[in-house]
Order: C-alpha cells, then structure tokens, then sequence
C-alpha cells in the first residue's frame, strides 16, 4: 500500500496517519502513555478483573481477566494521556471490542455507537443468521435450496454489516463528527469490527470530552493470537488494516488547538 507519511522532525511520533482533510499527517508519541500502560498492566495482574475499582463482592466475574489466558486468547488495550483545559492530566483507558458480552464498562472508553441502537439491529438480524445456519445444517450438499440459504445468508450478513456501520460516529478536533463511511479512506470495504479498537474509542471519547490527547499507546494482554503476532504484554501501534485508514481524520484539528497552560513539554 502506497505510503504517503512524512514524518515531521523532532515530535517523535512513532505513527502518523494520512489526512485527506489536510493533506498531511497526524500522530502522537507513544511514550508517556506507555508509562501510564505500565501501571495498569501491573493493576490487571494485581486485580484480574477490569471493574477494579469497584469493592471486591461488587465485581462481576464476567469482567475476569482469566479468559485472556485460555481458549479466548487475549486483548489489546489502551491508554491516551490528555490534557484537560485547566492543564490538568487525565489518563483514559480502552478495551478492543467488547468485553465478555459488555460493551459498556465503567471507567473505560465506550463504544463510537449507541449501543441500545446497536443491539435493536443486531440481536433480531443475527438471530435470522443463525437460523439461516441452522436449516442449512439439515440439508444435504447436493439440495438446490443449500446453495439458496448460502447466498441468502451471504446477504443477510453483508447488509447487517453496512447498517452496523451506520451506526458508527466519529469526532475529531476540529469539532467535525462524520459517519464512519464517511471518514474510511483504505481501499476496498471497510473491515468488520473498524472503530472498535483501541484508539479510535479513546480519541472518539477525547474529542467529546474536549480533552487533548498527548500520548497514546496500546498493548496486548493474555494468551499469544494464534498467529503469533501479539505478545502478552508487549506494547503496539495502532492497526493497519482498520485503524490506520481512520486515524488520521481522528487526530485533525490537534496541530492547531494550543496547549492548556501549566502543561510540561
Ligand atoms: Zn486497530
Ligand atoms: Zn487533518
């Protein structure tokens, strides 16, 4: 894939992403960020839960780290240091996706969707799916009407997909909140589960917060991905296939916000 990055001198970006808007790119350092990553890496290994904060008989055991270290294999998350606009520092933190069926979990980044509006799309359409699967489970290879469910599943799974996407918003520092069809600017269709990493979460939820990032890091935690190309907890930069074509428009508008006062360099 063509690159069109020129990294800037001397800001230290470990990534940039390309801006159609500007025509340029955009990143941020990763280092403070991993610092705060550091600290929650060692939380998750004190606590095993992601609900921490909350008094030891409130946490819910679905919330448990330990399905990272079995058949689920792990997860990445997240940090980004932000700046508030009193100068003050505050440190957000995200899963990918979702986590043991939640996608809502206090004290971490939501999701770019509503996620009421997500599960009124999503429960009734993946129900049809699966009955789809199920029927054709009963019918034997040679049976015309296998091939007819096939394609009808094929569709259904496509059209749930782009309405999904529908649901997706995504705000940026230049005050802008585009669809996420809008924003995508990698070549072919957008890939499922684009928006649910990481980074786009905690930036979406920066730009609402008018907060300014100023580090941003991921890692990956739990059992090694079947590939082998994710350590348990070794830290990586946001994703080629679904957030690098989104991340530069995410990131526009920083360049030009000036930094709150009482802010060290
Ligand atoms: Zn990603
Ligand atoms: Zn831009």
């Amino acid at each position: 894939m063509k690159q069109t990055v020129v990294p800037l001198p001397t800001n230290g970006f470990q990534n940039e992403f390309h801006c159609t808007f500007c025509n340029t790119s955009h990143g941020l350092p990763a280092d403070e960020a991993k610092n705060h990553a550091r600290h929650l890496q060692a939380t998750l290994n004190r606590e095993r839960q992601l609900d921490y904060s909350l008094p030891v008989e409130k946490r819910t055991s679905a919330l448990s780290t330990k399905p990272l270290f079995g058949d689920e294999r792990g997860k990445m998350f997240g940090i980004l240091v932000c700046l508030a606009q009193n100068g003050c520092q505050v440190i957000l933190k995200a899963f990918s996706g979702q986590y043991g069926g939640h996608w809502l979990i206090d004290g971490w980044a939501p999701p770019l969707f509503g996620v009421e509006s997500f599960q009124l799309l999503n429960v009734p359409k993946e129900k049809e799916i699966k009955e789809l699967g199920t029927r054709m489970e009963c019918l034997d290879d040679s049976d015309p009407e296998k091939e007819h469910l096939r394609v009808r599943r094929r569709q259904l799974s496509r059209q749930l997909m782009g309405e999904i996407h529908d649901l997706y918003s995504l705000c940026n520092f230049r005050g802008q909140r585009l669809p996420l069809k809008q924003v995508f600017i990698g070549r072919g269709g957008i890939p499922s589960g684009t928006g649910d990493c990481c980074a786009p979460k905690l930036l979406n939820l920066a730009a609402k917060k008018k907060l300014r990032p100023v580090s941003l890091t991921e890692f990956y935690w739990g059992r090694a991905n079947r590939s082998a190309t994710r350590e348990h907890g070794a830290f990586y930069e946001p994703c080629r296939e679904k957030c690098h074509p989104i991340l530069g428009y995410m990131l526009c508008g920083l360049d030009e916000q000036p930094r709150p006062t009482g802010s060290s360099q």
